[in-house]
C-alpha cells in the first residue's frame, strides 16, 4: 500500500519546503517508490484572509483556522496553486492534483485547479476528475487528535463510516501526522485501517 502524499509549499509561513532539502530528498524517495504528490495549499492556515460569515458558516467545526482556500477566489486560488505547481514540479515533486486544507474551498476553485494543469481536485464528499470532468462520490475516513473530545468523536465516527459508508466504491483515508499524538485516534486508525485495506486493494488516483 503506497499512500499518496499532501504537501504544502510554506506550511503556516514558517516552513519553506525549498529551504529544507532533506525532507524534500525523502519526499523525492517516496515519489520514486509510487506515492502520487498532490499540493495541499501553500501555507494552510487562513492568515490575511478574513472569513465572512459564509465562511465562517462552511467551516464550522470543521478546521482551526486551517482553510486557507475558504475564502479566495479563483484569481487568488489560482496565484497560489500556480506558484505550488511551480515549485513542487522545480523540486522534482510534480504534483498530480490539488486537496485544499480541510477539504474547504470555494466552488470556483476547481476551475483554478485546472487552469494549473491538475488532473485532480477533491471536497471531503467527491473527487473531481479534471480531465474527465467526472465526480466521484468518496467519503473520507479521518480522524483529529487536536483535543481528547475530537479524538474521541472522530474514533466513534470512523467506526459508524465502517457501517454507513462500507459499500461506497471509492473510499479515502486520510491521516495527518497529529493523528498518533493522541492514543485514542493512533489506536482508531490503526484498526481501521487495517479493516478497510483487508476489506479491498488499494488504489492511487491515476488508476481513477
Ligand atoms: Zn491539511
Amino acid at each position: 500500500m503506497t499512500p499518496g502524499l499532501l504537501v504544502v509549499p510554506d506550511w503556516h509561513g514558517r516552513s519553506p519546503l525549498d529551504a529544507d532539502p532533506a525532507f524534500v530528498d525523502w519526499l523525492r524517495v517516496r515519489a520514486e517508490e509510487g506515492a502520487e504528490i498532490f499540493l495541499h495549499g501553500e501555507r494552510h492556515d487562513e492568515v490575511g484572509s478574513p472569513r465572512g460569515w459564509r465562511d465562517a458558516w462552511s467551516a464550522w467545526g470543521k478546521t482551526a483556522r486551517e482553510g486557507e482556500f475558504l475564502t479566495l477566489d479563483e484569481g487568488a486560488a489560482y496565484e497560489r496553486i500556480a506558484r505550488g505547481v511551480a515549485l513542487l514540479t522545480r523540486l522534482g515533486l510534480p504534483p498530480i492534483g490539488f486537496v485544499p486544507p480541510a477539504w474547504l474551498a470555494r466552488p470556483e476553485c476547481d476551475r483554478a485547479v485546472s487552469a494549473a494543469g491538475l488532473r485532480f481536485s477533491e471536497n471531503d464528499h467527491s473527487i473531481l476528475l479534471l480531465e474527465r470532468g467526472a465526480r466521484l462520490p468518496s467519503p473520507v475516513v479521518r480522524w483529529s487528535g487536536r483535543t481528547a473530545l475530537r479524538a474521541h468523536g472522530s474514533a466513534v465516527v470512523a467506526a459508524a463510516r465502517w457501517t454507513l459508508q462500507r459499500g461506497s466504491p471509492h473510499v479515502r483515508i486520510a491521516l495527518h501526522p497529529g493523528d498518533l499524538d493522541h492514543a485514542v485516534t493512533a489506536r482508531s486508525l490503526a484498526y481501521w485501517l487495517e479493516r478497510w485495506v483487508a476489506d479491498r486493494t488499494p488504489t492511487g488516483y491515476a488508476a481513477l
